[in-house]
């Protein structure tokens, strides 16, 4: 990872942190955490926050913890949170010993809910969930006081015993914090600790029938792992004075967790909420979690995406305060800097049109030299054969070109790629669709790619290969997901989906050299893009995923507004 070679902050989180430290706040400490509800996969916002409280530990020389927020137990599970240490590690973070779950601290935040009770900081109400939310107010109109909120310290020692005992139905009473029902803040007016659900949670059983509230949960858990800096997003801003009451209500002094809000990542034509992403899974629009289409982490994974580019990818677009829509096109500029210098070049043909060098002695196979990224010399070269009987790419003939078509055409001259020049003689076509099937070329002998009489040049250079030797695969090609820049401000967000996000095609070629690539192998394919090997591939089938093609409209951007991409 890129750190931060110098002392200046690199955001205005380091700067708090550095006002911090300068004032010995927290004993010279800093301890973050990364807190994911197990509620769904994690997905490139996630990424983002990882990377910051990871990152800002790292920075430091402090610690971060990873907790799961897993107070919710109708909508977590194992499976979720198997999934969420596998992406964090994968990463490249490391939490150490420090792996958490709210759970584990169930027993003590009900102690501290009764020693809110007893402070006369907390009571159980029994009005409805409707009545609740109808006495909490509006934004311009102060709520009104349950008429159970000043029950006796006594009462409400019992009654919360008894909540716990699984004395009432589900959602007949709650613990609520005793604040200010004309607060001019929501979230102030007597909020909600606890709830009465009998729900099986997938580490504490049947143990409980009451769940603390994250807002209750959170603070607490931070408070009780030591955490300095509490790093959330924007929308947790309005919740930070009852962060701060809770804390306060239980004593915690000098060096309690401070929580600091910064905006969240959204990305252009994906969503970016677990919910959203949970409905495409489940109404099958996508075919899972780790659908090389979907911004989780997981699906960027199989997609083809390195850990390396979407720590780049965090690290440049930044940490602010205010929220904004980040162009999906800087995430596959990162992906395409990454893989230009590391994935190897090779020749693959999507949609193969047959070409035959009638010159070219039937039965003779040469084994040419191919450079394998001329970006990186380190990583050598590879033979590739060359016989008779060849494919190129369909799009690359056209039998009646324009001037400006510098690919193959009747009577045109093309090199291909690591071997010679040759010429269109004769296109046969089917007789009854009157498709081009087939292409009858020469090739120039003298013109063998370096080769010292190869002196000849023609304008377009086409990849091919060769037709005895080539290897059948299935490619899979990857547009957005959603066709409108931000699908999120719609209502119904699934209206706007891609239909063509998903192009599969069956009749690939790739060269011989790819023949049992293993699922993760990342390639160029010369002229299309960079691809990846998927899991779905077996011994006798390869499947490709398209990472991103190859042009790069985010480095275009950068260059049209006169700041181009970092020259590594
Ligand atoms: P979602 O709405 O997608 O379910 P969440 O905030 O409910 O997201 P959590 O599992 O609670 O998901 O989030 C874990 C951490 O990741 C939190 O600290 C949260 O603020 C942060 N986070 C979630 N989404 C983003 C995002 N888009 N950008 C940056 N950080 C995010
Ligand atoms: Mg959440």
């Amino acid at each position: 990872m890129t750190a931060s070679n110098s002392n200046m902050p690199a955001n205005f989180i380091e700067g708090i942190i550095d006002e911090d430290l300068k004032y010995n706040r927290y004993g010279g400490r800093v301890h973050t955490r990364f807190p994911p509800e197990p509620n769904g996969y994690l997905h490139i916002g996630h990424a983002k926050s990882i990377c910051l409280n990871f990152g800002i530990a790292g920075k430091y020389g402090g610690l971060c913890n990873l907790r799961f927020d897993d107070t919710n137990p109708t909508k977590e599970n194992v499976e979720y949170v198997e999934s969420i240490k596998e992406d964090v590690r994968w990463l490249g973070f490391d939490w150490g010993d420090r792996l958490y779950f709210a759970s584990d601290y169930f027993e003590q935040l009900y102690r501290y809910a009764v020693q809110l009770i007893k402070a006369g900081k907390a009571y159980v109400c029994d009005l409805s969930p409707e009545e609740i939310r109808e006495y909490r107010g509006t934004l311009t109109e102060p709520g009104k006081e349950s008429p159970y909120r000043n029950r006796s310290v006594e009462e409400n020692l019992d009654l919360f015993e008894r909540m716990r005992a699984g004395e009432f139905p589900d959602g007949s009473r709650v613990l609520r914090a005793k604040i200010d029902m004309s607060s001019p803040n929501l979230n102030m007016r007597d909020p909600v600790l606890y709830r009465i659900q009998r729900a099986t949670h997938h580490r504490t059983g049947d143990k409980w029938c009451i769940y603390p509230m994250y807002d209750f949960a959170h603070p607490l858990s931070d408070a009780i792992e030591g955490i300095t800096h509490s790093i959330c997003t924007l929308e947790f801003e309005d919740h930070r004075p009852l962060y701060d009451w809770v804390l306060d209500a239980l004593g915690f002094g000098e060096g309690r967790p401070k929580q600091i809000e910064f905006a969240r990542l959204n990305l252009s034509h994906t969503v970016m909420s677990k919910r959203k992403l949970r409905m495409l899974v489940e109404e099958g629009y996508v075919s899972g979690w780790d659908d090389p289409r979907m911004p989780t982490i997981s699906g960027l994974r199989r997609r083809g995406y390195t850990p390396g580019a979407i720590r780049d990818f965090c690290e440049r677009i930044g940490v602010a305060k205010s929220n904004s829509l980040v162009d999906i096109a800087m995430l596959e500029h990162c992906i395409r800097e990454d893989l230009n210098f590391s994935a190897p070049r090779v020749m693959a043909v999507l949609r193969p049109l047959r070409v035959v060098i009638d010159n070219y002695p039937e039965g003779r196979v040469e084994m040419l030299d191919a450079e394998n990224n001329p970006e990186n010399p380190d990583m050598g070269s590879r033979k590739i054969p060359f016989s008779r009987e060849l494919f190129i790419e369909r799009d690359d003939f056209m039998e009646d070109p324009p001037k400006k078509f510098f690919r193959l055409a009747p009577g045109r001259e093309v090199r291909l790629k690591h071997a010679y020049i040759i010429k269109c003689e004769r296109v046969v076509k089917d007789e009854q669709t009157g498709e081009v099937v087939e292409l009858h070329c020469t090739y120039d002998p003298g013109t063998r790619s370096g080769s010292p009489t190869s002196t000849r040049k023609v304008k377009g250079t086409l990849h091919w290969v060769s037709a005895g030797h080539a290897v059948g695969c299935e490619v899979r090609l990857y547009d957005h997901l959603f066709l409108k820049e931000n699908p999120e401000e719609d209502e119904d967000f699934m209206a706007n989906i891609n239909p063509n996000s998903l192009i599969t095609l069956t009749s690939c070629l790739v060269e011989p050299g790819l023949a049992g690539a293993a699922p993760g192998s990342r390639y160029q394919f010369l002229r299309q893009g960079y691809f990846c090997v998927d899991p779905d591939s077996t011994a006798d089938r390869l499947v490709f995923n398209r990472i991103v093609p190859l042009k790069d409209s985010w480095a275009k951007i950068q260059k049209a507004v006169g700041n181009g991409p970092d020259k590594r």
